[in-house]
């Protein structure tokens, strides 16, 4: 077996400066590889890009190693088991793991740590929110956030994976939640079918105005995927005792040069404020409870989630730029073509 398949990896071929370019990265053609005693092979069906890859491929983060140039690129997938000599890994078995920007992969269950599937769990939902973004969002919101039962909570880049998520566990805790997101299409869907409360297109509206006027009594809770502008105008409108949840800050992931700090952060003085911020895999030890209260609220229907497929798995590098740009709402796959 094997002839008939084509094997493909992506490798990064240069660390990007600014903006990444998809000559960044070089499709490879390789051998299916065989699964030795105790090994299985796999064959990927989705593969998630995520905005945190660029500190990897820049080689400018220090809580996880950087993609070495030459190296396939990391990213988690979710697959099929396609041939099995390993006891827990039947054939057909659903699986998902770190599986990297390959087409196939070998793994003993540990070498790439494979987690099977629950059944009923859809392959693209254990991509997003019962997988490392739903993680984020949840021990962010609530650990971090801890947003109370009529309180005002803010979330920046809020159509997004993380954003979309973690603003549906403030509403679902009781708090009032405006999102701020790129686009009439993306505000609509988080007021109309996520239940915000309100929501700010800074591409086309003065975003300093409409958190001010909608939310009149001040910011609880600000969860912060963005920085930058944003970031400021938060600060300027916290309420006392307010947290600050700095998940991310992606408008300044493809800034060169020094980078200005924000301009109202002594608003955290007057306020008796907090700004803190986090790695999800700091919560590995917890991931179990977290997985399982995400699982329960979509159980309940309380919970949605959403996903943008973009189909072929040369599109990955494609994938990746479109964060950037804000091409996705929810999370963003890839779609392996089979
Ligand atoms: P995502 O939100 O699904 O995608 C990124 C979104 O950011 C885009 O859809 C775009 O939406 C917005 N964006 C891009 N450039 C922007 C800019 N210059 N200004 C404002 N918005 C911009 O990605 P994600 O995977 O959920 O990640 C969201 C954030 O969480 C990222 O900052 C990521 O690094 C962070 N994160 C942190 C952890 C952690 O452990 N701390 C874990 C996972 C993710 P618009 O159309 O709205 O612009």
């Amino acid at each position: 077996m094997g002839a008939e398949r084509r094997n493909q990896q992506i490798q990064l071929k240069s660390r990007p400066r600014g903006e990444i370019k998809p000559d960044d990265f070089k499709l490879v053609d390789t051998p299916v590889p065989t699964p030795a005693a105790g090994e299985v092979l796999v064959q990927s069906h989705y593969l998630a890009v995520e905005p945190a890859m660029k500190g990897w491929i820049e080689a400018r983060v220090d809580y996880v190693a950087p993609v070495e140039i030459g190296e396939v690129m990391r990213g988690q997938g979710a697959g099929v088991v396609l041939q099995s000599n390993h006891p827990d890994y039947p054939e057909g078995t659903l699986v998902t793991g770190s599986f990297g920007w390959c087409r196939y992969l070998t793994s003993d269950g540990k070498s790439v740590p494979l987690r099977k599937l629950p059944a009923g769990i859809e392959p693209t939902a254990a991509l997003n929110v019962l997988g490392i973004t739903g993680l984020t969002a949840y021990f962010g919101m609530l650990d971090i956030g801890q947003p109370q039962a009529g309180e005002t909570v803010l979330v920046s880049a809020a159509a997004g994976a993380t954003g979309s998520i973690a603003g549906q566990l403030a509403r679902i805790a009781g708090a009032r939640v405006i999102g701020i997101a790129g686009g009439r299409d993306k505000c609509e869907w988080l007021v109309s079918e996520l239940g915000f409360d309100g929501a700010i297109d800074y591409k086309s509206e003065d975003t300093a105005a409409r958190v001010a006027a909608l939310c009149p009594d001040g910011l609880n809770v600000f969860y912060d995927n963005v920085g930058g502008e944003i970031l400021d105008i938060a600060l300027d409108n916290l309420a006392d005792k307010a947290r600050v949840v700095l998940c991310g800050g992606i408008s300044r992931y493809n800034q060169t040069g020094a980078i200005p700090g924000p301009k109202n952060y002594f608003n955290l003085v007057y306020r008796r404020a907090r700004m803190e911020g986090f790695i999800v895999v700091d919560y590995a030890a917890r991931f179990g409870e977290g997985v399982g209260a995400l699982a329960k609220l979509l159980d309940s229907g309380q919970l949605q989630h959403r996903e943008t497929l973009l189909q072929g798995f040369d599109q990955l590098p494609q994938a990746l730029i479109n964060l950037f740009s804000g091409g996705n709402i929810g999370k963003q796959l890839v779609a392996v073509d089979i």
